[in-house]
């Protein structure tokens, strides 16, 4: 039988999981696993580079974000799901490939900008970029490297991340002399970006997002919150759905294609004050993810259940990565 190609993917612990995840990459996992062999990595040295004195919820966040996946659909009986610290043998790699990156590579890495505001919205206009922040692309290629997949499904953000790893890849087998690590690819969903409630990229940690675990009505909240056409002062105005810069993205997303068309035509004739738009919108929303809820509340009422999958699914990736770090020791020749 022919072996299947291994996905891997990760996410930082840094708080509860939003829409985003789900739209951009958890609900991709969830058809992979189908037809991969599936790693996902709890990425919580990820989560030290912004987040270093701020630890007293990392345990918590560790399994939340597990909590998050199982109740999205992630199915340990197919997939790995393991916590990135508890796998010594990525922080050997990381050593490896740090060895073998050329300083501007890390430099010119174009999310570093998004994580030096994370850091400046948390301590001020003198805040410093770490050395830890600084090497994280090379983290995160060693992350995909020790188990050295083949794919990994990402938000769109990470993609140079992915681009990044294959110059290792490449770097890393030419000094050596071997084929050893395969280039891998990223692998998007056909929504690879969601937007916050303020328009930019919905994250954690800029407070914009809309929660998986949310209840209703603080979702109700949050979507009332949207940014929707401008240029409208009046609910008869007619509005522009091409313009709506929140609101009308959300209902592609979450509405079918006759509601869509509903919305566009009334939102145009003025009959669909932005108000009420969004009112039904989170009605969507919020029945889009009331089984997702549901089974939320099931797993922190079991707990142990998430830790034992936790334990088995470090026990099954680091049992990979030992092999890979075996093969690279040798590869490099050390003693
Ligand atoms: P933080 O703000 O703490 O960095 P985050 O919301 O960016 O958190 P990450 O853990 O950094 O979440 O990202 C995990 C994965 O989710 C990555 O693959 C990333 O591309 C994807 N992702 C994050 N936010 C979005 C989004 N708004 N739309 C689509 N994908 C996203
Ligand atoms: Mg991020």
């Amino acid at each position: 039988m022919e072996q299947k190609k291994r996905i891997m993917s990760g996410m930082r612990p840094t708080g509860k999981l939003h829409l985003g995840h789900y739209m951009g990459v958890i609900s991709n996992w969830i058809n992979l696993q189908n037809e991969y062999d599936c790693y996902f990595s709890v990425a919580d040295w990820h989560a030290l580079t912004t987040g270093y004195d701020k630890t007293e919820q990392l345990k918590e966040n560790v399994l939340n974000v597990v909590i998050d996946w199982l109740a999205c659909g992630i199915d340990p009986k197919k997939a790995t799901i393991f916590v990135q610290s508890t796998i010594p043998e990525i922080a050997e790699l990381n050593i490896y490939l740090g060895m073998v990156t050329p300083q501007n590579w890390v430099e010119r890495d174009p999310t570093l900008k998004d994580m030096a505001k994370i850091l400046k919205n948390k301590e001020g206009q003198n805040s410093q970029i770490g050395f830890g922040l600084m090497g994280y692309p090379v983290l995160m290629s060693a992350d995909i490297m020790a188990v050295n997949a083949h794919y990994v499904p990402v938000g769109i953000d990470q993609v140079a991340h992915v681009e990044l790893t294959r110059d290792m890849v490449r770097r890393f087998n030419n000094i050596y002399h071997t084929d050893y690590f395969i280039e891998p690819q990223p692998k998007l969903n056909k929504c690879s970006l969601l937007c916050g409630v303020d328009g930019a990229k919905m994250g954690k940690s800029f407070n914009n997002d809309i929660k998986i675990s949310d209840d209703e009505e603080t979702t109700q909240k949050r979507i009332m919150q949207c940014i929707t056409d401008r240029s409208r002062a009046r609910k008869d105005d007619p509005g522009h759905p091409d313009k709506c810069e929140v609101a009308f993205k959300y209902w592609q997303i979450f509405g079918t294609e006759d509601e869509l068309k509903n919305v566009e035509e009334e939102c145009k004739a003025g009959k669909r004050g932005c108000a009420d738009c969004k009112r039904q919108l989170a009605v969507k929303v919020n029945e889009y993810f009331k089984d997702i809820r549901d089974k939320r509340k099931y797993y922190e009422n079991h707990l142990e259940e998430v830790k034992l999958i936790l334990d088995e699914g470090t026990e099954k990736s680091r049992a990979i990565s030992k092999k890979v770090l075996e093969d690279v020791r040798n590869i490099i020749g050390m003693y």
